[in-house]
């Protein structure tokens, strides 16, 4: 509740992950596109999330815009020797105001743990950066029955002990990973029990002002054709968009959809 006693209203954001998809160029041209397709509508908040490459020449192109810069990962420290790696701050000075966290695929490709998630967590916060935490089961460990072991296993470990109240700069982000990029989009059950439940841990981490606050985002298999009905989901307040954010047509539609469904 507001100090009013007015419920909270999450704005509802779409953040769209190009992941290890196109050139420079590409991007320019991919965002010049979705601001034309957007058009003067901002209900949503809305963030890209390009490749380190190009997220400079990006953030160019979305100033003053009112769209977000985001990056897919970050370190966890703010300089050193860590070869291949790019720190918080640098994506700060790159632009960038929200940083993915704990993507599943940097979870199962590239091996992170919940530990360094929370490290890279820790770090994003500490720039004064956003940050969206990604948590999500795979299919095996769904039709074992552990959804809700997994997830909340992932947000304790992810989040630490933070203490007091959440600053307002973590974002949930809800991705089974068995609808991340195969077509198979979580049923508005399924998604609901768990972004339920994601509430529910933050109640037990921070406080209940801190748990109706935060955002929560659902992602996996988010397009056009499905918006509309995801949108409708209770404690749903965003989408993180892999494949269909590659097209700025189909991005500026589901953040449409987003927001005809959240009002
Ligand atoms: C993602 O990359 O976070 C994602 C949800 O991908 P897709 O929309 O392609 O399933």
């Amino acid at each position: 509740m507001t100090p009013g006693g007015a419920p909270v209203r999450r704005q509802p954001i779409a953040v769209g992950n190009w992941k290890m998809h196109r050139t420079v160029g590409e991007s320019t041209t991919a965002v010049r596109e979705l601001l034309e397709q957007l058009g003067a509508d901002r209900d949503v908040e809305v963030a890209v999330a390009p490749s380190f490459t190009a997220l400079r020449a990006v953030g160019e192109v979305l100033s003053e815009s009112g769209l977000r810069l985001a990056a897919q990962n970050a370190h966890w420290e703010e300089s050193g020797a860590f070869t291949g790696e790019v720190s918080a701050s640098q994506l700060k000075d790159a632009g960038c105001s929200l940083v993915l966290i704990g993507h599943s695929e940097r979870r199962h490709i590239f091996g992170e743990s919940d530990e360094m998630v929370r490290r890279k967590l820790t770090g994003v916060l500490k720039q004064g950066l956003d940050a969206v935490l990604c948590v999500g089961e795979t299919l095996d460990q769904r039709l074992e029955g552990r959804t809700s072991d997994v997830v909340q296993t992932q947000i304790r470990k992810g989040l630490g002990d933070p203490g007091g109240k959440n600053s307002g700069r973590v974002l949930m982000a809800y991705e089974p990973v068995w609808a991340i990029g195969t077509g198979r989009v979580a049923t508005a059950e399924q998604i609901s029990e768990v972004l339920g439940m994601i509430r529910r841990e933050f109640i037990k981490r921070f406080d209940s002002d801190s748990a109706e606050s935060v955002r929560i985002l659902y992602g996996g298999s988010v397009t056009p054709e499905n918006i509309t009905e995801l949108s409708g989901v209770r404690d749903l307040d965003g989408v993180l968009v892999g494949g269909a954010s590659l097209s700025a047509r189909g991005f500026a539609s589901i953040i449409r959809g987003l927001g005809k469904g959240r009002v």
